[in-house]
C-alpha cells in the first residue's frame, strides 16, 4: 500500500481525488490543506474516521511542517493540487497567487528535496512528486489548432501565470536535482464538489433559485471539458506508469463554447426538474461584461497521455453533464452549506458594519 501526501484535498479535484483512492482500498492518504475559502471538509465526510485516512491542516509554505509530516508519515507520493485556482479572484488579488502558487509550490518541492535526499537509493527511485496544472499556462489559441506538451507558454491571467511560474520550478527541480517530478498539464474539470464560483455549479444553483445566469461577453469562448473522475484516474494513470521529469496534457475532447455550456445545462434542468417555477431555464441568462484578457480557446491535444500510458477519458461531456447536474440536485445540502458559509462555520452574505 503507497503513502499519498496530496496538497489541497479539501479542494474540489483534490477532494474527489483522494475520494477515488479511499474507494481503492489501497492507498494511505495524508490530506494537508490551508482551508482557504475553496477548502472544504464535507466533501470528505465519508472518509473521516478511516484508518487510512489523516487530514492535517497547514500551508504549502511551511517548509519546516512539510518535513516533519513527510518524516512521520514516511511518504511514498506527494501529489500537488493545492493552490489558488479562480482567476477573477487573480485580476482582484494576484498577491494570494503569488505566494501560494509559486512561493508554496517552491517550499513543497524544497521540503520533498530534504525528504528524498536522506533516503536510500531504492527508495528515492520510488519517490514521486506530481504536480497538478493547467492548460491556461499555454494562452490562447485561434479557430484551430490544439495545445501540446512543446507549446510554447504564453499565460495570459495572474492565475496562469502563477501556474507557469510553477511549472518552471518543478521542472527545474528535476533538471539540476534530480528530484522525481511529474507534472500534468489538464483542461478546464467540471463535476461533483466543485465551488460554486465556477461557470458550471455557479449556473445550476442560480438556475434552480431563479436567479440570472451570467455569461461573460459573447459567451463564446471555448473550453475542452473533462469530467473530474476521468481527471483523477489520468493521474493515478501518471504516477503508475509516467516517465519522472515528463509533462502529460489532460483532456476532455470536449470543446463546448461557455454559452453551448449554459444552453445544455438550462435544458438537462428542464427536463430534471419539470415542476420548477423556472421553465424554460435560458431564459435566466444574461450577458455581462467580459473578464479582461479573457482567453478565446483552450483544447488540448491528449495524444501523448494516451498513446504512451493508455488513458482515455470515460465520459463524453454529454453523459458528465448529466451525472453532474444529477449529483447537485441530489446534493444541494452540500451547495447550500458553501453559499451560506456553513461548512467553514461562518455566515456569509451579511453586510459589514
Ligand atoms: P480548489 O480551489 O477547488 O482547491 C484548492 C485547495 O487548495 C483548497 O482546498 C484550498 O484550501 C487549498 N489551498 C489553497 N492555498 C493553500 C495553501 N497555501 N496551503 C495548503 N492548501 C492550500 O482548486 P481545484 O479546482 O481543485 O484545482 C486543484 C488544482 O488543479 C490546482 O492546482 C489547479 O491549478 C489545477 N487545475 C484545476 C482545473 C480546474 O478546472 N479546476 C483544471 C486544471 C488544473
Amino acid at each position: 500500500m503507497k503513502t499519498y501526501f496530496v496538497t489541497g484535498g479539501a479542494g474540489f479535484i483534490g477532494g474527489n481525488f483522494i475520494l477515488t483512492l479511499m474507494r481503492s482500498g489501497q492507498a494511505k492518504v495524508i490530506n494537508y490543506d490551508k482551508l482557504t475559502y475553496a477548502g472544504n471538509l464535507d466533501t470528505l465526510s465519508s472518509v473521516e474516521g478511516n484508518p487510512n485516512y489523516f487530514f492535517e491542516q497547514g500551508d504549502i509554505c511551511d517548509k519546516d511542517r512539510l518535513i516533519k509530516l513527510f518524516e512521520s508519515y514516511a511518504i511514498d507520493y506527494v501529489v500537488h493540487f493545492a493552490a489558488e485556482s479562480h482567476v477573477d479572484r487573480s485580476i482582484d488579488s494576484p498577491g494570494d497567487f503569488i505566494r501560494t502558487n509559486i512561493v508554496g509550490t517552491f517550499e513543497l518541492l524544497e521540503a520533498a528535496q530534504r525528504f528524498v535526499a536522506l533516503k536510500p537509493i531504492d527508495r528515492k527511485n520510488n519517490f514521486r512528486f506530481l504536480h497538478v496544472s493547467t492548460d491556461e499556462v499555454y494562452g490562447s489559441l485561434g479557430e484551430t489548432g490544439l495545445f501540446t506538451e512543446e507549446t510554447p507558454y504564453a499565460p495570459n491571467s495572474p492565475y496562469a501565470a502563477s501556474k507557469a511560474s510553477s511549472d518552471h520550478l518543478v521542472r527545474s527541480y528535476h533538471k539540476t536535482f534530480g528530484l522525481p517530478v511529474l507534472t500534468t498539464n489538464c483542461s478546464n474539470n467540471y463535476g461533483p464538489y466543485q465551488f460554486p464560483e465556477k461557470l458550471l455549479p455557479l449556473m445550476i444553483h442560480n438556475a434552480l433559485k431563479g436567479e440570472i445566469l451570467p455569461v461573460y461577453g459573447d459567451g463564446n469562448q471555448v473550453r475542452d471539458w473533462l469530467f473530474v473522475e476521468d481527471h483523477c484516474k489520468a493521474i493515478l494513470k501518471v504516477l503508475e506508469k509516467g516517465k519522472t521529469g515528463q509533462v502529460y496534457n489532460i483532456g476532455g475532447h470536449n470543446e463546448k463554447s461557455n454559452l453551448e455550456v449554459v444552453h445544455s445545462i438550462c435544458q438537462i434542468l428542464d427536463e430534471m426538474v419539470p415542476d420548477s417555477p423556472h421553465l424554460p431555464h435560458k431564459n435566466l441568462i444574461r450577458f455581462v461584461t467580459d473578464r479582461p484578457g479573457h482567453d478565446r480557446r483552450y483544447a488540448i491535444n491528449a495524444s501523448k497521455i494516451q498513446n504512451q500510458l493508455g488513458w482515455i477519458p470515460q465520459e463524453s461531456f454529454e453523459t458528465g453533464l448529466r451525472k453532474t447536474v444529477r449529483w447537485y440536485l441530489d446534493n444541494t445540502e452540500w451547495t447550500d452549506r458553501v453559499m451560506s458559509g456553513a461548512y467553514r462555520g461562518e455566515r456569509l452574505g451579511l453586510e459589514k458594519s
